[in-house]
């Protein structure tokens, strides 16, 4: 994210001591308006944000992945 343009209130260090975009108590990006499921910063998102398209396999095998973790985080059976 080095020369990306992001708010940084919405960013944070990971464990590895680089920028990524910070994530809420609820799992997701903390630019992502919870009651639209937009990008609240679409026009200066990270590069990283574009290699992903709405609905190409990418995300929706990361939906998948997050779906599942947090059905298994509240003890819910697939
Ligand atoms: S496009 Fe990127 S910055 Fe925007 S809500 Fe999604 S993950 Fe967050």
């Amino acid at each position: 994210m080095g020369d990306d343009n992001i708010p940084l209130e919405l960013t944070e260090r990971d464990r590895w001591g680089g920028w990524v975009m910070a994530r809420l108590d609820d799992g997701w990006c903390a630019a992502l308006d919870r009651s639209t499921w937009l990008c609240t910063i679409y026009g200066r998102r990270p590069m990283i944000c574009h290699d992903y398209e709405v609905g190409d396999n990418d995300c929706i095998e990361e939906r998948r992945l997050h779906t599942n973790a947090r059905m298994e985080s509240h003890g819910a059976s697939r």
